[in-house]
């Protein structure tokens, strides 16, 4: 597939003719597509076309632009396999995920349709007699939005219509593994009307293209989901700019295994947080903390589950497990396993690449799991974003949560506990951005925010829900409209 950019409702070349490769991570051998290394001319043109598109877009009543939303979720719908097939090929996780990758997006571009006909603001009662008080939700203007690849079509969806929702013009860039899953998502937007202009699309090199649109003077907000590495960057960067930045960044994501929980269910749980996506979750369950009473028998019942997952290419039905991304991510996941061997953890399941029959030409590791890991090896603390869980053992339910929030992130954590009290007590105590009671770490829902706590994210959360993407792809004005037809003096006439 040859990918180009998408600038004032046309999709062009860059300004050279450099392209890069987006390859299949389980067969590298198949180019998925050809997408062009922008450079700063592409952004300059991307960020005036938004611009100019700007007045009238925010100008269309906030229902309207909700029935182009309504419009690319049917279309998102109709092409729903094409694209979860597409997300699959070009990401490697298997297709069950691929193509709830493709729902997440048909979800939100519904949700936000109906967020067209709310977009709340609030209207309170005057201090003073012939008065009225309200506030309203206004767009930024032109927003800047980029992307990971572990999401390919959820991520930019999300971020896309809640900004497009709220009356602001788009310029995106998708990460440069996954182009082909967001050019096919721009085109459903287009077909279902979003006008020339209003959103644009520039590939390229993050520390390129990213940043210089990030940075650029035409852009009134950015959102960020990705590294830590990226995203602190861009707050340093943005900070000194005073432009609002929205960030979703990384997570050490853990589950607390109580010694009252329901074994089968927790260990369902952790197989799914832990090897779903291949660990590429930014919500993924990389820490297990499990009661040191059913220590043994979890992560022994862990181990011989997590050797009868089937590693393979994401397409066939009989796979459990897809690639790693790319060959960095792959040779970061193998060094951080190495490094658990280094610092004595007990290497119980996996550890290796998987290169026999069909996994030859792509970048296979297998489910791993250390066990008698310590809550302070570098393998329980820092993001290692593949199939590798660690287990940790507690004595108590004060010391798991002490070990869950000992970590610097604070995205997602997860209880197994058959004691409500238990459940409560992390529900209140858990320092992250969201918990899960008895479900996996995994599994969010578009009808709620989404964000993440300290280092995992600035705290603007994405979705829906009070205090989701709304909140920060509008601003809010507030208006006072006297018609007393004399001067009133608030807090003064009383
Ligand atoms: P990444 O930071 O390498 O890239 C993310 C995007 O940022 C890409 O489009 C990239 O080109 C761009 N980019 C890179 N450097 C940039 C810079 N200096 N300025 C502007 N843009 C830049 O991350 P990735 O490898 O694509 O994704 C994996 C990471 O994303 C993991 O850490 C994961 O936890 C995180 N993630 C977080 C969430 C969340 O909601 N918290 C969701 C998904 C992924």
């Amino acid at each position: 597939m040859q990918v180009r950019n998408f600038i004032n409702g046309k999709w062009v070349g860059a300004s050279i003719e450099k392209k890069f490769v987006s390859l299949n991570p389980a067969d590298t051998r198949q180019i998925v597509a050809e997408a062009p290394l922008s450079l700063r001319e592409d952004v300059d043109r991307a960020v005036k076309s938004a611009r100019e598109a700007f007045p009238t877009w925010h100008s269309l009543p906030a229902p309207r632009r909700g029935e182009i939303l309504f419009r690319a979720g049917e279309l998102l719908l109709r092409e729903k396999r094409k694209l979860g097939e597409l997300v699959t090929r070009e990401m490697g996780k298997v297709l069950g995920e691929g193509l709830g990758d493709v729902q997440e997006a048909i979800d939100m571009a519904f949700y936000m349709a109906g967020e067209g006909r709310r977009m709340q603001g609030e209207t309170v009662p005057s201090e003073l007699p012939d008065k009225d008080c309200k506030s309203l939700r206004e767009p930024h203007g032109v927003v800047a939005l980029i992307t990971p690849w572990n999401f390919p079509t959820a991520i930019p969806a999300w971020k896309i219509c809640a900004a497009l929702i709220c009356g602001n013009t788009v310029v995106f860039k998708p990460s440069s593994d996954t182009p082909a899953s967001a050019a096919a998502l721009v085109q459903i937007l287009e077909e279902a009307g979003v006008p020339a202009g209003v959103l644009n699309m520039v590939c390229g090199s993050g520390a390129e293209v990213g940043e210089y649109l990030a940075t650029h003077e035409g852009i009134d907000a950015v959102s960020f989901t990705g590294s830590c590495a990226a995203g602190e960057r861009l707050e340093g960067l943005l900070g000194r700019m005073h432009r609002p930045l929205a960030t979703e960044m990384g997570g050490k994501n853990a589950i607390i295994v109580m010694d009252d929980a329901e074994l089968s269910l927790a260990l369902e749980g952790v197989l799914w947080g832990a090897f779903g996506t291949s660990g590429q979750r930014c919500t993924a369950a990389s820490r297990v903390v499990v009661h040191e009473k059913v220590y043994e028998a979890f992560t022994d019942m862990l181990t011989r589950a997590a050797a009868g997952l089937r590693v393979g290419d994401g397409l066939l039905e009989t796979t459990d497990m897809g690639p790693i991304i790319n060959e960095q991510q792959f040779n970061k996941v193998l060094e951080y396993i190495r490094i658990g061997c280094d610092e004595g953890a007990l290497l119980v399941a996996g550890g290796r690449p998987v290169t026999a029959g069909d996994c030859t030409h792509g970048f296979f590791i297998e489910p791993t799991i250390f066990a008698n890991v310590t809550p302070t090896m570098r393998i329980a603390q820092e993001e290692i974003f593949g199939p590798v869980l660690s287990a940790i053992r507690c004595s108590s339910l004060d010391e798991a949560i002490r070990i869950v929030n000992s970590v610097p992130f604070g995205l997602s954590s997860a209880i197994y506990s058959r004691n409500v009290n238990s459940t409560a007590k992390a529900e209140h105590d858990l320092k992250s951005g969201i918990v899960y009671v008895n479900a996996s770490t995994i599994g969010a829902e578009i009808q709620l925010p989404f964000g993440g706590w300290m280092h995992s994210g600035s705290g603007h959360p994405e979705a829906g829900g009070r205090g989701g993407a709304l909140d920060f792809y509008s601003r809010i004005k507030v208006v006072y409209r006297d018609y007393s037809g004399r001067l009133q003096k608030a807090q003064i006439d009383r």
